[in-house]
């Protein structure tokens, strides 16, 4: 989540006025997706929701209900491709054309518990994202929910405007 919101502040990006909080949710969805269907027991719902096919179809889909507004269905896509890249080398881009082996993991909540304590790339990349999520709030000045709404709207930079 915090990747594709700094990919956002790129000047040329901003100024496409994108929707963030579809870019939000779609950087989130393939987990939305599969960490319920892992922690209800039906197996590792990563094959199904973290796959270029399932991203596509889902960007379709919102495309489609969002009656062809691609600032809200672009941001969508941007925000799982993004996080299919992250999750590489444990992505089964190509399924179901191809079959992934994956193992199941016995105890989700307490592996990525202590993973959360005890492996340094993880504590590092958690760290930035913080870091990177703080940096946002202060360089958009997000100190209250209106302003908030308008980030994730995607308007703009508001004063600046009024000035002119
Ligand atoms: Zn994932």
């Amino acid at each position: 989540m915090a990747l594709p919101l700094f990919i956002s502040e790129i000047p040329v990006i901003k100024k496409l006025e994108i929707n963030r909080f579809s870019l939000i949710i779609g950087s989130l969805f393939p987990d939305i997706i599969d960490k319920p269907l892992l922690l209800l027991g039906l197996g590792t719902g990563r094959l199904f929701s973290h796959n270029l096919f399932f991203i596509l179809i889902a960007f379709l889909i919102l495309f489609i209900f969002t009656k062809r507004n691609l600032r809200i269905s672009v941001p969508f896509l941007a925000g799982m491709s993004i996080h299919l890249i992250l999750d590489i080398p444990k992505v089964p881009l190509f399924y179901p054309l191809i079959s992934y082996d994956f193992l199941l993991l016995e105890e989700p909540l307490s592996f990525w518990f202590s993973q959360l304590f005890s492996d340094p790339v993880v504590i590092i990349t958690e760290l930035i994202g913080v870091a990177i999520l703080i940096f946002i709030v202060i360089n958009n000045k997000l100190y209250h929910r209106k302003d908030i709404n308008e980030y994730l709207k995607g308007s703009y930079q508001t004063i600046i405007t009024k000035e002119e």
